[in-house]
């Protein structure tokens, strides 16, 4: 059976979002965005939510206990057997070393990851014009994607796109700084066990999935 183990990394606003959605389709795999599981936790009003929502609107990192908890728990799933597309996790190296781990207990290769390189000023843009359907997740940019009809989303007709609250212009300066300081070690993690391939985040969205299509199927 063919296998498809993927980590998406690069900083917030480089794309990973959204070419996770186009992988989890054409693969059928599972789409795991650990902030997306987060940001549910908190809508839910579950004890996680409650646990980690100051820390998601300060654009800081919540805990590696914590979040290799919660990816640990998601990795018990038959539906990662076949492959899976990670987005945001790992963030840090003892996440990293922890996932190493889980997917030796799980029985499962080691993944392919692509770092998503994209300017800093790109990155801001991106992210401070970002809206996104509440109903169905599909996401837009006020001026860079526009949908077709103002505040309506173009995937499911759902009136009222929202933004996220860390996509605020403060925030996001905080997110970028904390990809620096500790995300990027996790470059030479990946780059030292031959897993990583750097690619152009800011090419065009279908160019870019045909080649993160490739190279999985490579
Ligand atoms: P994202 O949607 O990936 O930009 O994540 C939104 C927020 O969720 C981050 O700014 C962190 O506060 C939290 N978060 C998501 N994934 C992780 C992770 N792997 N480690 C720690 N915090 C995370």
């Amino acid at each position: 059976m063919a296998y498809y183990g993927t980590i998406l990394m690069g900083a917030p606003g480089s794309g990973k979002g959204t070419q996770a959605k186009r992988l989890k389709k054409d693969f059928e795999i599972p789409h795991i965005s650990t902030g997306d599981m987060l940001r549910a936790a908190i809508a839910a009003g579950t004890k996680l939510g409650d646990q980690v929502k100051s820390i998601l609107d300060s654009g800081k990192l919540v805990s590696d206990e914590l979040i290799n908890k919660v990816v640990k728990r998601r990795f018990e799933n038959s539906d990662v057997e076949k492959g899976f597309v990670l987005d945001g996790f790992p963030r840090t190296l003892p996440q990293a070393m922890a996932f190493a781990e889980m997917l030796t207990e799980r029985g499962l290769e080691s993944p392919k990851v692509f770092l998503l390189e994209v300017a800093d000023e790109l990155l801001v843009e991106r992210l401070t014009g970002r809206m996104s359907c509440p109903n169905c997740g599909s996401v837009f940019h006020k001026s860079l994607n526009p949908p077709v009809a103002e505040d309506v989303c173009d995937q499911c007709g759902h009136k009222g796109l929202v933004a996220r609250s860390d996509d605020s212009a403060e925030t996001v300066k905080k997110r970028l700084e904390v990809f620096r300081e500790q995300t990027q070690p996790l470059i030479e993690f990946y780059k030292e066990k031959s897993l990583l391939k750097t690619l152009d985040g800011s090419q065009e969205v279908n160019q870019l999935t045909e080649i993160l299509k490739a190279e999985l199927k490579a």
